[in-house]
């Protein structure tokens, strides 16, 4: 799939910050100024599930750094194209993916949460849980094993839900950082975040208890607007 298409996706479009789209449509360059998106919801609204000081300092500070680190890398990596200097590329490139992919997931893990009376948690429904279903067995063993997938993961990371684009397939698979042990060629459609700023001051090390909580607030409609068409 080539940008253009990829950019004409409802779904791409819907995760991509307002800026890149802008600067797509106009025909220029599409490396841009990234942007912190707003939330579609308050800091508040998913209590008592995830507390509002982690939401406002997981979005605020957090996810800022990633597009600040984001677009610092991509500033550095046209200079040294400018410059015809790529002494320090590797360091830039890792910078790039590190950051690139702390704002992409993070944009995705924010789409995915509601509160409860507003579309969060429950069950998934019609097509979404009939692909689950196919792929898992059912529901529950799929959030059986992304669970198992979120817990496990090593030092920082994160479990993701893909939507595989060769064969359709739905496959969940850990990443550590925000950018190591992910494949090619798949939509993630559901992540949750298992970096300890995403849930310490709440739960500490319990990680089975965030997770417990944070299915509460999955947005199932959402993740199922994020299938590949
Ligand atoms: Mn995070």
């Amino acid at each position: 799939m080539d940008r253009r298409t990829f950019l004409a996706t409802g779904t791409a479009a819907a995760l991509m910050p307002a800026a890149l789209t802008a600067s797509a449509a106009q025909g220029d360059s599409p490396r841009t100024q990234h942007t912190l998106p707003s939330l579609p919801y308050e800091y508040t609204a998913l209590e008592p599930f995830i507390d509002a000081k982690t939401m406002e300092l997981h979005h605020s500070k957090h996810h800022k750094a990633y597009v600040d680190g984001l677009n610092k890398a991509e500033a550095e990596i046209a200079k040294a194209r400018e410059s015809n200097d790529f002494a320090l590329i590797e360091y830039w490139s890792k910078k790039a993916a590190f950051h690139g992919g702390g704002h992409a997931l993070h944009s995705l893990f924010w789409n995915i949460m509601a509160p409860p009376a507003k579309g969060g948690g429950g069950e998934p429904t019609g097509t979404l849980a009939d692909m689950l279903t196919a792929n898992f067995g059912s529901v529950e063993r799929f959030k059986k094993q992304f669970t198992a997938a979120a817990i496990a993961v090593e030092g920082s990371g994160w479990a993701i839900l893909h939507h595989r684009h060769s064969d359709g397939a739905l496959i969940i698979l850990q990443a550590e950082n925000q950018h190591k042990l992910t494949t090619w060629n798949t939509t993630p459609v559901l992540a949750v975040d298992m970096w300890e700023h995403a849930y310490y001051l709440k739960h500490q090390n319990r990680r089975a208890d965030y997770l417990a909580a944070w299915w509460n607030v999955v947005n199932w409609q959402q993740v199922q607007k994020n299938l590949k068409p």
